[in-house]
């Protein structure tokens, strides 16, 4: 062991890859020499929801916090395999004063993998301090309180980090291969990594784009422009909630001295509720972990599972249904890693109502490709939507009524759907419609250049409806429902 140096603090990076208001990191810093760690975790590469894309973008957020923190004076070391194989390594080198990290509301394995790591360091007497990263209550026992408890976290000052001066690491910087992600697995659209696209985001949204949030959201034309697309970065955090609620706040007080101030006060206001939304939800996992395999309601139990249609899901998720507006939201996905919450929230609907999927299977490959995967606000959100929390307004979305609404001249479509480009736009929503005759003369033929619909539109629609609320109506799905609302809602 080094003799040089006295116990090290380790600041655990996480999903929280920013050197800017960072509580672990700046109590580190006060208390000593400190070094920073991130570990490509086994376990997360081999969970259902892992993707190339994922890593990807941890990289990319590693690549910018590794030069901000050298220009703090903190190294970050980059190690592969299990956290507690880590500590057991780094520990053998040299001592660990202290362990720092943020709060994670993760999946199962990242709960087991947090257990491992507080039984390790109470065997080796290693402390380990552990602080909030988002507007989540660990251990809440009323719902009802939570709105306060949220603020009081989020609506904080924002924490400044000094840095140290500069000293040899005991531990190499890098150990091991870097897994770099297969190109050929990666998404060419997505979203880069790193807080200096987070802070580009930010400055563009409330400089200008941000205005219009309000009338952009629904339409996957204008949504890629008019939301604010943070949602990657706030799950990697490279920018932290409460700095968004802080630039939200600053836009406002600039507002009101304004004559004019356009659309931007609502605008403000529905995004601002959406990042109370993101809260909420996350901690609905919190309170409630199995949510990522159980329905949040039992009384759904065995709704949907016998009946799991392979073919079905298989073109679902490569947008292969016959349904234009899902196989286009299905092929953006797969080019951008991300698609707009409407648009996640139809393909979700049309997955468990007209094919009448169980929702888990849908829920990973979801998962798998939202660069911006974050578990307690997607499996919250995937029931929600298949209706399973007995508590949420029932929802089947149309996919005509979508492209109708959202796509009215077929510009989403087309761009997405290249051989579509010959129907004409009064057709786009039914292809297979398409008179015999007008297809014979444009050289469109559905069925050839395009799938037939998997499952009758109307019937579909109809089946599910009807089987959906026969459930929902039940003594016991409502009985169950009240104890749901308890659980979960701080408006009771
Ligand atoms: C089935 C389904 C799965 C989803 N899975 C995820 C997920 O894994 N990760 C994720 O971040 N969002 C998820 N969402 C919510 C939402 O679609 C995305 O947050 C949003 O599209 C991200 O884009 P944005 O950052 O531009 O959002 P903006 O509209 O600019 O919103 C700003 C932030 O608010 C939060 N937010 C926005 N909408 C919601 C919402 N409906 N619920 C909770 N928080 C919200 C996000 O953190 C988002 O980044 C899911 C929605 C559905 C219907």
């Amino acid at each position: 062991m080094s003799t040089q140096l006295s116990p090290l603090h380790l600041v655990w990076f996480k999903r929280d890859l920013r050197a800017e208001d960072h509580e672990a990191l700046a109590e580190a810093l006060q208390s000593g020499p400190t070094v920073g760690l991130f570990v490509i975790e086994d376990v997360w590469l081999g969970s259902d929801e892992f993707a190339p894309a994922h890593l990807q973008f941890a990289l990319e957020c590693l690549k910018d916090l590794r030069a901000t923190l050298a220009g703090k004076g903190v190294p970050l070391l980059i190690r592969t395999g299990s956290m507690v194989q880590v500590l057991d390594d780094l520990r053998r080198e040299h001592p660990i004063h202290t362990l720092y990290s943020h709060q994670e509301t993760g999946l199962d394995w990242s709960f087991k993998r947090d257990l491992a790591v507080g039984s390790w360091c109470r065997h080796h007497s290693v402390a380990w301090r552990e602080f909030k990263q988002f507007g989540v209550v660990r251990k809440l026992k009323d719902r009802k309180t939570w709105p306060s408890k949220r603020s009081d976290i989020i609506e904080r000052p924002i924490i400044r980090v000094t840095g140290q001066a500069p000293f040899v690491s005991p531990w190499s910087e890098w150990t091991g291969a870097i897994p770099v992600p297969d190109r050929a697995l990666l998404k060419p659209g997505a979203q880069t990594g790193g807080r200096s696209a987070a802070l580009s985001l930010l400055h563009s949204f409330f400089e200008e784009r941000g205005e219009h949030y309000s009338g952009s959201i629904s339409s996957p034309n204008t949504a890629n422009e008019g939301c604010s697309r943070l949602s990657p970065h706030l799950t990697w955090g490279t920018v932290s909630l409460s700095e968004v609620h802080w630039a939200i706040q600053k836009k406002r007080s600039i507002l009101h001295a304004l004559p004019r101030t356009g659309k931007w006060l609502r605008s403000l206001e529905q995004f601002e509720s959406r990042l109370w939304w993101h809260c909420h939800f996350i901690q609905k996992l919190e309170s409630e972990p199995s949510m990522e395999f159980e329905n949040v309601n039992r009384e759904f139990d065995g709704m949907r599972e016998s009946e799991f249609d392979d073919a079905k899901f298989d073109a679902w998720c490569k947008g292969e249904t016959g349904f234009p507006m899902i196989d286009a939201c299905m092929k953006a996905l797969h080019r951008d890693g991300w698609i707009n919450f409407r648009m996640r929230a139809m393909l979700l609907s049309f997955a468990t109502y007209q094919l009448w999927l169980h929702w888990k299977k849908p829920a990973i490959f979801l998962a798998r490709h939202f660069v911006d995967f974050e578990p307690g606000i997607h499996y919250s959100q995937v029931q929600m939507q298949a209706g399973v929390t007995g508590i949420n307004t029932i929802r089947i979305y149309s996919p005509k009524k979508q492209l109708l609404d959202q796509d009215p001249e077929g510009r989403f479509i087309r761009s997405h759907l290249p051989e579509l480009s010959r129907v004409p736009v009064s057709d786009l929503a039914e292809p297979h419609l398409m008179p015999p005759l007008l297809q014979l003369e444009s050289g469109f033929q559905a069925g050839v250049h395009y799938p037939l619909p998997i499952v009758d539109p109307e019937e579909s629609y109809r089946r599910a409806k009807e089987r959906i609320f026969e459930w929902k109506n039940r003594s016991e799905v409502r009985r169950a429902a009240k104890k749901v609302l308890q659980r979960h809602s701080s408006h009771t």
